[in-house]
């Protein structure tokens, strides 16, 4: 980890989501707002809204007719777009030879698919996003120069979730990006990056967040401004819960656990530049940014005991039951050097006598291998106990404040849902969380519940 300096450069890095350059009106707002706020210097842009999954999809193979019909709907978005640009010549050619190199590329993919192929074909909506954002705003009479972020953003090779190198981007971005800000406004890719070899790579599902917020620590930026389509962060997802209600100001580590346990609208490594170097992060609507939005800042005044509750569905649990477990050392041990060497990251874990209860990460990867439990990792955790797997589960997370103090705690949440079946809980690792692991069916009305009885009263 390099030593972190302070903001130094009065500028600020502004992000905009998928939705927010949807299509060539949606791009004309995110125009209006970074030509309205001079300090934007630096602009990370994600694909237009559908393409990533759209790639992703061609990058898992499939048949002749799927592919063509993938390849025609993302033409048909970038496409739209162009035919709103003036002159538009020059970026037609441009963006059809990006389309022609994903027809390669998938054709490949739909013989052999590879993490590496996976990310190179995924890299290309961000590409061609931001070519068509530079172009429109030169239409509109501004000085923009587009920006390839793997010059600067070094990875590991870890693809469908690599992992940024902070501190070669520091000075990389130093000597190549920070001279350009006097002058102009970069657009950039948000959510990709290049290994060693110089293959590229992808920071996981969402990971333009964290581009961002990486650029805003690596340049010593002012603010890292994240655009998309909600106007701020949400007691909870607004969608799940339409009562929820906007949270103007909340401290990095609350909204890093609303991130870490399922709140979209932040990428969960979106706050660990941020808080290393205490750049505030603000969240707003670029389809109505007068609405305001969050300011996720160092610290709050009375932060409430219950802040917010996340949501993150398509959980595993995996039980094992083993006699060995009892009385006995080092079964604990065996099990995660297991799932260690698989690259399995374990969420949430409780543990009885002769079993343990875990749940398994599986948020975040480009990976096109669908599931984490690989037959080879069943077959050797099956050597060391009795295995069972249940699907179809969601991880319902509490955020709040100082809730291990709290006094009756248990009868508030538990007395709420006591229709629901909860399948796992876990507390007391953090003040911060309580998180329960449900039947996937009834996530929504738990939220929805919880919401009504922590959040309305
Ligand atoms: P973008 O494409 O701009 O990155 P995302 O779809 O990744 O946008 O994130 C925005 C979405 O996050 C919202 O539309 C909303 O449904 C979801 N979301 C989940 N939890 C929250 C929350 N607590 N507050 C606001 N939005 C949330
Ligand atoms: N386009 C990528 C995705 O859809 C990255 C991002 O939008 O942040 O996951
Ligand atoms: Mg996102």
């Amino acid at each position: 980890m390099y030593a972190v300096s302070s903001p130094n450069l009065p500028y600020v890095v502004a992000k905009f989501g998928g939705t927010s350059v949807a299509d060539f009106d949606a791009m004309n707002n995110c125009a209006d707002i970074i030509l309205a706020n001079t300090d934007v210097r630096v602009v990370v842009l994600s694909a237009s809204s559908g393409v990533t999954n759209l790639l992703v999809a061609l990058a898992s193979g499939c048949d002749d007719n799927k592919r063509e019909s993938y390849l025609k709907q993302i033409r048909n978005i970038q496409y739209a777009i162009i035919e709103r640009l003036n002159e538009a010549d020059i970026i037609r050619e441009e963006i059809d030879r990006l389309l022609e190199n994903i027809a390669t590329l998938s054709e490949t993919s739909s013989l052999t698919t590879s993490e590496a192929l996976t990310d190179e074909l995924v890299s290309h909506g961000e590409v061609m996003s931001t070519l068509l954002f530079v172009e429109l705003l030169r239409q509109r009479n501004t000085d923009a120069e587009w920006f390839d972020i793997r010059r600067i953003m070094r990875t590991n090779d870890n693809f469908g979730q690599a992992e940024p190198d902070t501190r070669h981007l520091h000075t990389s971005a130093i000597e190549h990006l920070q001279p350009r800000l006097h002058n102009t406004i970069v657009i950039t890719q948000g959510f990709i990056g290049r290994e060693e070899k110089g293959r590229t790579t992808t920071l996981g599902r969402g990971g333009s967040d964290y581009t961002a917020a990486l650029l805003g620590e690596a340049l010593g930026l002012q603010r890292v401004d994240i655009w998309t389509d909600v106007p701020g962060i949400y007691t909870t997802d607004p969608r799940v819960a339409p009562s929820a209600k906007r949270i103007t100001k909340i401290a990095f580590d609350e909204a890093a656990e609303m991130a870490t346990f399922g709140a979209k609208v932040l990428h969960p490594a979106t706050l660990l530049p941020a808080v290393r170097c205490g750049i505030p992060v603000f969240v707003g609507s670029s389809k109505d940014p007068q609405a305001g939005g969050t300011l996720v800042c160092d610290k709050t005044e009375n932060p409430p005991r219950f802040r917010a509750l996340a949501l993150r569905r398509k959980q595993t649990l995996l039980t094992l039951h083993s006699l060995k477990m009892l009385h006995a050392r080092g079964f604990l041990a065996e099990v995660f050097t297991l799932l260690s060497r698989h690259h399995i990251s374990v969420d949430l874990i409780t543990t009885s006598e002769v079993s343990i209860a875990l749940t398994l990460d599986t948020t975040g990867s480009t990976s096109t291998n669908g599931s984490l439990l690989t037959n080879a990792l069943l077959t050797e955790l099956s050597t060391l106990c009795r295995v069972e797997v249940e699907e179809d589960l969601a991880l319902v997370a509490i955020i709040g404040n100082k809730l291990s103090q709290a006094k009756g705690l248990g009868k508030e949440i538990f007395g709420a849902l006591e229709s629901f079946n909860i399948r796992m809980i876990s507390y007391g690792a953090s003040s911060h969380n309580v998180c329960l692991l449900v039947p996937g069916k009834d996530a929504e009305s738990i939220i929805q519940t919880l919401h009504r009885n922590l959040f309305e009263i």
